[in-house]
């Protein structure tokens, strides 16, 4: 049930003065099986064995745990697992394993007592976890050595883990993990810089973090610093390249804590994925883990390592309580990856950047429905995949929310308060409701006038776009508006003034272009600026999805090779749906078929939908 907002601020006054914030009731989560609510568990030790040949992980993982409200049994969020056997304070136990419930999988129970103090199970990861991708040689860029790495966000840490899956629920832990000799394993946690000669690393992580942050990459890799406290990873012939394109990533850490406080996690590295990683980035606690596609050669694609760095406030140090308020991780951290971006360049270019995330906005509301109460702030994903909520309206209808009270406030205002947002919430939880009583409190603090501008209910609890929606100042896009409308009528692509466009105004002048365009127009393009060609994934999708939409052959063979290779969903999504929309469905499901066992498992369940009606 949605808590109405201005209830939870009536009663909050009384209990704000008794120093109590009861007055509101602590949601559920839904996706965790577990009860972790009647035992603690704060650490976690695995002790695993990353096998490429039965494409398998497999070992114990031994949970410390405190039976403090004297719970009968321990219970874990298992998906897929084989276990094999149970300990509990070193004795071999019984234990049962509950029916497979759709998205959440089954529960493990294990009998316990009150002064039990570790349990260790032992098991094997199966054929469909989630979290896992697989690699062959042939799909890494050096074709000699497999990999594997894991996307535990949202809930597909139990695929590889025993453990108590919801983002509300921290722990330490630490692993030894054994990859073949060569192989380089790297996890969110203390990493190595070298390979180890064993094939055996130890990891260390005394931060406590929720499940959907536990990460493990195992491949041919190599690290190069930036600075003392960042550097990258990635694979021997992208590692140069990779190291030149994050050149200024410290210095974007330093921009970050000047914003919103210390930075609390150590190192700040980057591991760069082969180009099958399902998503942009993953903000992996001292490790994000980034998609190649973001190395465009000259740093124009950075944004994405602002937001995934966003995260290490947003997110890794306050943490949504449940995938219902999943807006609290991704709003505030597009909201914050903007303001480190425009503080690295300047207000003008922040701005082609909230103007983009607004058209992004507007197509999601279009194709969720804009009554639907999935565009709502606050989600109910009760029995559904928590990955249904991973569309825009978390990140830019969250985001234009908090610059929709930035405008009202002042930016300095707004400034001290998320700076006092982030330490007074450092390492815990948060729910929408918790932050709107908060945000009443240190910033509305009873202005009527205030909260009647912003309208928050309409924000949170109701659908679409509000009529109040900030739009940005859209200088540098009006260039590209009239360069267009030239285009168009006529005016050949050599003298427009494109010389000193970023991706971001290139994206604006496709984005806006009638589709279809001619064969003329397309070849117009095509022959001056090369887009069949483009090294800029970003650009390349959009023309191949004008491609698509124009019938324009020429691309095809381009676009071919970019579905092999490339598995980000943000990419795959829109373009097959092109061809589908199209009455291209044979050359989709042709080329999907071809390619589907280069992408992930989460790709392969979005794309198995769209073009295989599965
Ligand atoms: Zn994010």
């Amino acid at each position: 049930m949605l808590l109405p907002f201005f209830v939870a601020c009536k009663d909050n006054k009384q209990n704000v003065a008794a120093g109590r914030t009861d007055s509101l009731t602590v949601p559920k989560d839904m996706h965790t099986q577990s009860n972790a609510d009647s035992i603690s568990m704060k650490h976690l030790d695995l002790d695993i064995n990353v096998d490429f040949v039965t494409k398998q992980i497999s070992g114990r993982a031994t949970w410390d745990v405190q039976n403090e409200k004297k719970a009968k049994r321990l219970r874990l969020d298992t998906y897929d697992l084989t276990i094999d056997s149970v300990q509990v304070d070193g004795i071999k136990t019984e234990y049962t394993l509950d029916a497979f419930v759709e998205h959440l999988g089954s529960a493990l129970n294990i009998p316990v007592t009150e002064t039990t103090s570790q349990v260790s199970i032992y098991y094997r990861s199966g054929k469909n976890a989630r979290a896992l991708q697989w690699l062959e040689p042939q799909q890494t860029l050096g074709k000699k050595q497999p990999f594997l790495y894991t996307q535990s966000e949202s809930i597909y840490a139990r695929s590889w883990i025993p453990c108590a899956d919801g983002p509300g629920i921290r722990y330490t832990y630490t692993a030894r993990v054994v990859v073949p000799k060569g192989l380089m394993a790297l996890m969110s946690a203390e990493n190595p810089q070298q390979l180890s000669d064993s094939g055996i690393y130890h990891f260390d992580m005394r931060i406590p973090i929720p499940a959907y942050l536990m990460a493990l990459a195992v491949g041919d890799l190599r690290f190069k610093s930036i600075d003392k406290r960042t550097g990258v990873y990635a694979e021997p012939t992208m590692i140069d390249k990779a190291a030149n394109e994050f050149a200024e990533v410290g210095e974007m850490v330093r921009a970050a804590e000047r914003l919103y406080g210390p930075y609390r996690w150590g190192r700040y590295d980057a591991l760069i994925l082969p180009p099958g990683f399902p998503i942009g980035g993953m903000e992996n606690p001292k490790l994000t883990f980034c998609t190649p596609t973001i190395i465009a050669g000259d740093k124009s694609l950075m944004n994405l390592v602002a937001h995934e760095l966003a995260h290490n406030w947003s997110g890794n140090l306050v943490t949504n309580l449940t995938w219902n308020d999943f807006w609290l991780n991704e709003g505030f951290t597009v909201y914050f990856e903007r303001r480190i971006t425009e503080s690295m360049t300047d207000k003008s270019y922040a701005d082609m950047l909230w103007e983009l995330g607004y058209q992004d906005l507007e197509a999601a509301v279009e194709d969720l429905g804009k009554d639907s109460k999935d565009t709502h702030l606050k989600l109910d994903l009760t029995g559904r995949d928590p990955d249904d909520g991973l569309t825009d309206i978390a990140y830019e209808k969250g985001a234009a929310f908090l610059k929709l009270i930035e405008n009202n406030v002042g930016r300095e205002r707004m400034d001290v308060f998320l700076r006092k947002y982030f330490d007074e919430h450092a390492f815990k939880t948060i729910y929408t409701e918790e932050f709107l009583q908060y945000l009443d409190e240190k910033l509305i603090k009873g202005d009527t006038a205030l909260r009647n501008k912003l309208n928050i209910d309409a924000w949170v609890y109701g659908p679409g776009i509000p009529a109040n929606c900030p739009r940005a100042d859209m200088e540098r896009f009006k260039k590209v508006d009239a360069a267009r409308t030239a285009f168009l009528s006529g005016a050949a692509p050599a003298t427009l003034q494109t010389a000193k466009w970023s991706t971001h105004e290139w994206l604006h002048f496709m984005r806006k272009m009638p589709r279809p365009l001619t064969a003329d127009k397309m070849k117009a393009l095509d022959d001056a600026y090369h887009l069949t060609q483009s090294g800029n994934s970003e650009i390349a999708d959009l023309w191949f999805i004008m491609a698509v939409a124009a019938d324009y052959q020429p691309a095809y063979p381009a676009m071919d090779k970019f579905l092999s290779a490339v598995g980000r969903r943000k990419f795959l999504e829109p373009l097959y749906e092109e061809m589908m929309t199209t009455n291209k469905q044979q050359m989709a499901k042709d080329i999907y078929t071809k390619y589907r066992q280069n992408y992930h498992p989460l790709a392969q369940m979005t794309l198995d939908k769209l073009v295989l009606n599965k």
